[in-house]
């Protein structure tokens, strides 16, 4: 094992990666993976949501690792794995449940939303769903995910940070009462907190159907980006508002010509510009970004077997550690009880 720090986090096997994964979480992975130990989670457990289509969320998990791959995470360098091949993960959660409040569970704001928008689906398109009590106790199990390699870092998107918080919390209950087992985990929230959707939503989300894929073709991102939400009805010579058109927020998350933005952003105030000008541009900027990952991708695609290895060598890196963290939580816990005996 090396003395670098470590990176836990992950992603649930819920659909492809989109836009929003990139610029809140998957571009600090790339960029940090080798500087910590960095393990990264298929969340296999934590899809009761999706209970009812298990075919979509074994498939997914390709679809993740394949997405991973493609942005140029490092398969060797750092470790994926999948949650439910490590069943450690559910273990600790059950132990780690001890030290929750329900109250903190109650008051999770990320969590009452995501069970908000289920109970009640705000625009109707989907389905209303009871909430499963797996659920509701999902921000546990990620605690237990990130405890579990007993991670010093956690890059992930600001819906995030709450759970992040009782993974603090917890550690530090659990370290207090018992032994000093876990590092309390500091959150990186990456350089775009919450990308907003195609439809002006003010999340990008699998579930809402309102995202552009990593994998997309360059003519589905030119058909979804011409066909997204750009602001208030107004005429091509009218002077717009910046704030009011969320182009601009997808030009500054992936323009990498700030100088260029910002004379549109003049002219857009000033004189006013076509809707049509600014979703060419970023048309283009996002496919000269999603090249280098087609091309990656691809590369994988055709050769699945490298994806199954990569998959099982990090799986089997994060078992040994599991083991390790568990014993120290059952020594912790004075679980070895029946051995005195
Ligand atoms: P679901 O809607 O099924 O929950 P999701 O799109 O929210 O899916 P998750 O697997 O829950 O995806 O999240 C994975 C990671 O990506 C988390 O760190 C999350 O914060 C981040 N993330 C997801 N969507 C966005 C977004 N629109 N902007 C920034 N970060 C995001
Ligand atoms: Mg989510």
């Amino acid at each position: 094992m090396s003395d670098r720090k470590r990176i836990l986090t992950g992603i649930r096997p819920t659909g492809a990666l989109h836009l929003g994964h990139y610029a809140g979480a998957l571009e600090n992975w790339v960029r940090l993976q080798h500087d910590y130990e960095s393990y990264f989670l298929i969340a296999d457990y934590q899809v009761s949501d999706y209970a009812d289509d298990i075919a979509r969320v074994r498939d997914s998990v390709w679809q993740v690792a394949l997405d991973w791959l493609a942005v140029g995470l490092d398969p060797e360098g750092s470790s994926f794995f999948i949650e439910s091949l490590v069943p450690e993960h559910a273990e600790l959660t059950t132990l780690l449940g001890w030290f929750l409040p329900v109250s903190m569970l109650e008051r999770n704001p990320t969590l009452k939303a995501e069970m908000a928008a289920m109970e009640n689906p705000e625009d109707g398109s989907q389905e209303r769903k009871p909430v499963p009590v797996a659920f509701y106790t999902y921000p546990v199990m990620q605690v237990a995910n990130i405890l579990m390699p007993r991670a010093h870092l956690v890059p992930v998107g600001e819906d995030q940070l709450p759970h992040i918080e009782l993974t603090r919390e917890t550690a530090r209950r659990f370290n207090h009462r018992f032994k000093p087992v876990f590092p309390e985990p500091e959150a990186l929230v990456g350089r775009v907190a919450r990308l907003v959707g195609t439809d002006g939503n003010a999340k990008m989300s699998k579930s809402r159907g309102n995202t552009i894929e990593l994998r997309e073709d360059a003519e589905s991102v030119a058909r979804k980006v011409k066909g997204m939400y750009a602001g208030p009805p107004r005429g091509a010579t009218e002077p717009g508002k910046v704030e009011e058109n969320p182009i601009f927020l997808y030009l500054d998350a992936f323009d990498p010509d700030t100088d260029e933005v910002a004379a549109l952003k003049e002219t857009y105030e000033r004189a006013g510009l076509p809707n049509k000008v600014l979703k060419d541009r970023l048309t283009e900027v996002l496919n000269t970004k999603l090249d280098s990952f087609r091309e990656r991708r691809a590369r994988y695609e055709a050769n699945m077997g490298l994806v199954k290895e990569a998959i099982e060598a990090g799986t089997n890196r994060m078992r040994t550690i599991s083991r390790e963290t568990m014993e120290m939580v059952r020594d912790a816990l004075d679980m070895n009880y029946l051995g005195r005996y």
